[in-house]
């Protein structure tokens, strides 16, 4: 079994986009939007901002109480995609209740839309790749990208994705499918989801559900990507039973140290395209 180290891989395209970021004339300009307390939203926008200041990429923090209205998020939206100091907007999801997600979501200039979650930007890369949307979703890609380091030939296999979130399941489904894989989307209606798991050359979880997959629900030389994040105290755990699985697995991705270093850098490799345009 080897790790898919993602971490090492984040590392390496950090350096390449602090190289570039250096080059460029007008440097990117992140404005990162946080509605609310969540603490796991917190911890995600201060990783975004330390790796930000790693590749050179300046970052400013807009922190808004959890009962902001969503009428004065539109308004901060609207300024914030006039400016133009400002080359790219995340806004932090999840949102409290009384925001409607897609409305924000609509409302960012797809030319500032660092996350690709706007429908144009989305519906260019579905339909074609990040060649055509110029961002791609980061999570997803990030996965591709750490597939391709490892030589993973990804073409002519079977691909099962658990989960079908617009953020994860559905952009990984498209993007290995848009590859060359022939893929199954499992969900929380998939009946016998072992089933389907067992014929996957290779395996992408992100439901968020600790130990969902065990070693029998895997096919010895399978190749796992594990999105899931579990908390469990100071510790964090994905979704598949790593000890156990590992042993079956050709490849896997830890948890921590797999998907999210490298969906933060690609979230940055976002911001560079976006800046460059
Ligand atoms: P989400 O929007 O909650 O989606 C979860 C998906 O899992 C849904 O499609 C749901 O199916 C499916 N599901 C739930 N129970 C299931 C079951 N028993 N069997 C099969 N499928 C089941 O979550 P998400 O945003 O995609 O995130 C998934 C996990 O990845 C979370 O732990 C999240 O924290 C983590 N994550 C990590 C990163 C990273 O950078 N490492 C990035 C993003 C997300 P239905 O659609 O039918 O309800």
């Amino acid at each position: 079994m080897q790790l898919l180290d993602g971490r090492k891989l984040a590392q390496k395209i950090i350096r390449d986009l602090k190289k570039q970021v250096s080059r460029m004339k007008k440097k990117p300009v992140l404005a990162m939007i946080l509605v609310g307390n969540d603490p796991a939203s917190a911890i995600y926008v201060r990783r975004k901002y330390v790796f930000c200041e790693e590749a050179g990429i300046r970052s400013n923090t807009i922190k808004l109480p959890s009962n902001t209205s969503e009428k004065k998020l539109l308004v901060i939206i609207d300024k914030l995609n006039k400016d133009k100091s400002v080359s790219a907007i995340m806004v932090q999801l999840p949102l409290p209740r009384h925001i409607n997600k897609i409305k924000i979501i609509e409302s960012i200039d797809p030319k500032k839309d660092a996350d690709c979650l706007h429908p144009e930007n989305y519906g260019k890369f579905a339909q074609v790749d990040e060649s055509y949307s110029v961002v791609a979703p980061a999570t997803p890609f990030g996965i591709v990208k750490l597939l391709e380091e490892y030589k993973i030939k990804i073409e002519g296999k079977h691909a099962v994705v658990v989960g079908r979130s617009n953020i994860v399941g559905k952009p990984a489904a498209q993007l290995l499918l848009n590859r060359g894989a022939t893929v199954t989307v499992c969900h929380r209606h998939t009946k016998n989801l072992a089933a389907f798991t067992r014929q996957a050359d290779i395996l992408v979880v992100a439901v968020g559900k600790r130990n969902l997959i065990k070693a029998s629900m895997v096919k010895r030389g399978t190749v796992v990507v594990d999105v899931g994040v579990n908390r469990v105290g100071k510790n964090i755990f994905g979704d598949v039973n790593f000890p156990s699985v590992s042993k079956k697995a050709s490849y896997i991705t830890p948890v921590p140290g797999g998907v999210g270093p490298i969906t933060i850098a690609m979230l940055l490799w976002n911001m560079v395209r976006l800046a460059k345009k």
